[in-house]
């Protein structure tokens, strides 16, 4: 397909967009006087015009039921995690048993690597990718450390080769293999939140497990973006948060994913809390933890039902789009978002300071492009920003965008580069 960057074109491609009504469903933010370019879903989702409705019906039922509510409400908090599952399921490519909403996401990371991360006698080791997400990398260091490990031998960083920009997957399989028997797990980002890279998780998993190390992967910018096919590509596990490109309020509650193998293994040492607990005789509080069979078992609180309330206004919405369809349209508004500022960078050769650093190839990447700013970085985004564009800085020079498929249109696109070309000039 040969793309224009016209506002007629633009245009063209929205009135043939099977998904253009979703854009009506959300709020669009316009403190910049006229509505603005919101390119930043990949670090929080917009909020859904439902989303109100949804956390109002709990609050209704407080006020109505008080306690009760548990079990009176119309959608009882007793069990109100379990209307998230299914639906939350097919987001990720995942059977019911295998998904849980609860918790935050780091929380969740640290419950799962308590679980997966179980380094004895030679077999110590993390692999993960260079410059993976801060939260992560505490995650991580401080997991070596609880088990008194030494980050420096224990903890293997993946980086990309000197000078280039995102890591080769070839890189990560030989890491693994070479590793071999002291790998203890993989756990890697999904879709890396820096450059928008996205791993095979598939063969990552394969050769993880060909080492004998468990698999995991943090799914914060995969989850809702890539068309995910957790159980069948074989992961221990996952976790990912509902508020980036699943639209569930800031901070809103993570998901989390243990594939079916370990569904029933009691023997399995978890951080336990009583909602984990056999939900047939959770309230006999009988000594000795019985977990659930699935990934409900990992969970540890009653639900925090307004946050989740809001996750669901949210997958109702992903659940009538459908990722097929989310995906078909990621890769064509993305793709299109590429020709746009290609284009400019082209005609303004002779001051252009910028490039693409996420991969071209579009089964490598989701939504997220990712803007490698030379010298003048923070002064062109400062200048986007004045001209009505949220996008996102990271330091130390790349302007991260990302055009999320459920809200954003072709002319969003077409804008950007209208700003972008006068932020340049
Ligand atoms: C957004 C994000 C987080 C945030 O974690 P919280 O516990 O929700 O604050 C963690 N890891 C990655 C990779 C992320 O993208």
């Amino acid at each position: 397909m040969s793309h224009q960057n016209t506002l007629e074109y633009a245009r063209e491609m929205d009135a043939k967009d099977p998904l253009r009504k979703f854009r009506d469903a959300f709020h669009f933010p316009n403190f910049h006087e006229k509505e603005v370019v919101y390119f930043t879903g990949n670090s929080l989702g917009l909020q859904p015009k439902s989303t109100q409705s949804y956390i109002q019906e709990e609050l209704d039922a407080w006020a109505k039921y008080g306690v009760e509510g548990h079990f009176m409400a119309k959608k009882p908090w007793f069990s109100y995690h379990e209307f998230l599952t299914e639906k939350a399921a097919k987001v990720v490519g995942a059977k019911p048993e295998e998904v849980v909403i609860t918790h935050s996401l780091t929380t969740n990371l640290h419950l799962l690597m308590v679980s997966f991360y179980r380094p004895t006698g030679n077999r110590t080791k993390i692999l993960c990718e260079a410059k993976a997400f801060p939260s992560d990398a505490y995650a991580l260091e401080s997991q070596v450390k609880f088990h008194g490990l030494d980050i420096e031998k224990d903890l293997i960083e993946v980086a990309p080769r000197e000078g280039e920009h995102l890591i080769r997957e070839e890189d990560i399989l030989s890491a693994i293999e070479e590793a071999g028997d002291t790998l203890a797990m993989v756990m890697i980002g999904g879709v890396n939140y820096y450059t928008g890279q996205l791993f095979d998780m598939k063969k990552i998993t394969e050769a993880g497990h060909a080492v004998g190390a468990t698999v995991g992967f943090d799914l914060a910018h995969a989850a809702g973006n890539i068309n995910l096919k957790l159980h069948d590509w074989g992961m221990d596990f996952a976790a990912w948060c509902g508020y980036k490109y699943l639209n569930s309020s800031p901070g809103g509650v993570s998901g989390m994913f243990v594939h079916e193998r370990h569904a029933n293994r009691p023997d399995l040492p978890r951080f336990a809390g009583w909602w984990g607990y056999d939900k047939e005789t959770r309230f006999q509080m009988e000594p000795g933890f019985k977990p659930m069979y699935g990934a409900e078992g990992w969970q540890l609180s009653n639900a925090p039902v307004l946050g989740m309330a809001a996750h669901l206004a949210s997958l109702d919405i992903f659940d009538e789009a459908g990722m097929d369809r989310i995906g078909a349209k990621r890769d064509v508004l993305t793709a299109y978002l590429e020709h746009v500022i290609d284009d400019i960078s082209e005609r303004n050769a002779d001051r252009c300071t910028f490039e693409i650093v996420t991969p071209r190839d579009i089964t490598k990447r989701g939504a997220q492009l990712s803007i490698l700013a030379h010298g003048q970085g923070k002064a062109l985004f400062d200048a986007l920003t004045e001209q009505g564009v949220i996008a996102d800085w990271r330091e130390p020079n790349v302007i991260r965008i990302a055009p999320a498929p459920l809200y954003n249109s072709f002319e969003d696109c077409y804008r950007f580069g209208q700003c972008l070309e006068a932020a340049i000039q």
